[in-house]
């Protein structure tokens, strides 16, 4: 049993990916799923194309390196957080599409709930304000507008489950005998979960109108939930890790400690702090979390800042302006000026995210003048993202008293050296980016391996984090201070802007 496997169900794609016990990749497989758009705002997935997507990666991952079963230890799963599927559990089949975390139908049941005590109103129970962003409101639309949905639940035939789950349920036998059981992480993004209890809280379901026979058992991060069913190439292997993707990116860059975060830059950038084993409600626009929990031991909350767009905006430069013909390109383009020449980008596309939650924010270039070209478009698309950055990491400094003292960066975009370079001068601090970079699978394959003793403990993992590369701050405090004032200056002009 020399191999872990981690399946990352993510929002355009779903990967297996086979992992040796020093942490490194050793095979991959993955297949992208429809992203379907029904409506402006509405973005829905086919669960049952993402089921038998994992069947086939499993497969792909498994011949690619050689092995078969019985050379895997454990299954991690590691997912999008907050998509919901509901599903008749007699048969495995869902009553709806999956409903995307990026999809906003449910501002209405938002609006119409933040109408008595205002969008907090369940903050201090569940770390999260009310918004359509969270598992709830979606789960609430399906009850109200899926035909039949209410009646199947009212007979206890319906299930719900955020991607986790519904692989974790199908993997265990689905109709017959799977294991229907979701991890705190996940849990705590749905908005009915008690962040200090860890279970599903009565005056919340109510609240949203969800019967909690629906509902998973919330279990810990790490543990042997089930093994998988015997038609599968994984038969009889535990599974034995669940922990949502921005936790499991947390945990794969061994941010166990109290104080210790990790940003990770992909279409959006979340940053993560673990805050130790007390949940700290955010007065700065960060959301509080469950960063994991082991077995029936220790649990550690997170602070999490959530940034809508920066590698998005990279795409955009792409495919909306033309004025690069692929994403690494920004660099070459960014590094032919010295510096933007005054240009600034606030890429407020949906408003702005962490910390400001302006949804009434639009995006702007600013600071243009005759001088101007794409080579400072491009330098000012990259200063968005180390900005934006600075904004989360400051909010998360006033929300602890705790400064962040250096920053483990992974994603897509660390692969961008000047995009670094900016962020260690914007923040003045070290960002260094580990060498095994899946930090998102890793991390769920950690906790898999962790359950069944495929490796010993935090140390142990501790020991498998290595930098690759670091850089520190060029810049001087008043340069700092300066660029920050442009920047919230910036800000500033893309607010209240009219909504046609
Ligand atoms: P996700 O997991 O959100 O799909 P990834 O972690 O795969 O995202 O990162 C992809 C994002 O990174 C894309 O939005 C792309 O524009 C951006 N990106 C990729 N390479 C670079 C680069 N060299 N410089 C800047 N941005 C990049």
């Amino acid at each position: 049993m020399t191999y872990i496997l981690a399946l990352d169900q993510g929002t355009t794609s779903t990967r297996a990916i086979v992992f040796d016990h020093a942490g490194g990749r050793v095979s991959v497989g993955q297949l992208e799923h429809r992203q379907i758009f029904p409506q402006a705002g509405w973005v829905e997935h086919d669960a049952l194309e993402i089921w038998h997507n994992t069947q086939e990666v499993i497969g792909v991952a498994l011949a690619r390196a050689d092995i078969t079963r019985h050379d895997i230890a454990a299954v991690g799963i590691t997912n999008q957080r907050e998509t919901a599927i509901l599903w008749d559990r007699r048969t495995g089949t869902p009553v709806h599409n999956a409903i995307v975390w990026q999809d906003t139908r449910t501002q209405e049941i938002v609006d119409r709930l933040a109408s008595d005590g205002g969008v907090d109103r369940f903050r201090a129970r569940t770390g999260l304000p009310l918004a359509a962003y969270f598992s709830a409101t979606k789960i609430a639309w399906v009850l109200e507008n899926v035909p039949g949905a209410r009646e199947l639940a009212d007979e206890g035939h319906l299930a719900f489950g955020t991607p986790d789950t519904w692989l974790l349920w199908n993997l265990t036998g689905g109709p017959e005998g799977g294991v229907h059981a979701t991890d705190v992480t996940n849990a705590s993004r749905t908005l009915l979960l008690d962040l200090e209890t860890l279970d599903w809280r009565p005056e919340l379901l109510s609240a949203f109108d969800i019967p909690a026979s629906i509902l998973p058992e919330v279990r810990s991060s790490s543990e042997i939930y089930g093994t998988v069913e015997s038609s599968s190439l994984l038969r009889e292997v535990p599974i034995a890790g669940i922990m949502g993707d921005q936790q499991a990116a947390t945990f794969g860059q061994a941010a166990f400690a109290r104080g210790d975060s990790k940003n990770t830059y992909g279409t959006g950038n979340f940053l993560v702090i673990n805050t130790g084993d007390t949940p700290v409600i955010s007065r700065n626009g960060l959301l509080t979390t469950v960063a994991y929990r082991l077995g029936s031991g220790e649990t550690a909350y997170a602070l999490e800042g959530s940034i809508a767009v920066t590698g998005s905006l990279v795409q955009w430069l792409r495919d909306n302006l033309g004025i690069i013909s692929s994403a690494s390109e920004v660099e070459d383009l960014a590094l032919a000026v010295d510096d933007a020449g005054g240009v600034i980008i606030v890429p407020a596309f949906s408003g702005l995210f962490a910390p400001h939650w302006r949804p009434d924010a639009r995006g702007a270039i600013m600071g243009l003048t005759r001088f101007s070209d794409r080579r400072h478009i491009a330098r000012a698309a990259l200063e968005s993202v180390a900005m934006q950055t600075r904004e989360v990491v400051d909010a998360a400094a006033a929300d602890t008293d705790a400064p962040i003292t250096e920053l483990r960066v992974d994603g897509g975009m660390v692969a961008n050296d000047t995009l670094m370079q900016m962020q260690s001068d914007a923040l003045g601090i070290p960002v260094v980016r580990p060498a095994i970079a899946e930090t998102t699978a890793l991390g769920a394959a950690f906790a898999a391996g962790l359950a069944v003793g495929f490796w010993s403990g935090l140390p142990e993992l501790s020991e498998l984090w290595q930098e690759d590369r670091r850089w520190e701050p060029r810049s001087s405090e008043a340069e700092r201070t300066r660029m920050l004032e442009r920047w919230q200056n910036a800000v500033a002009r893309t607010l209240d802007w009219p909504q046609e």
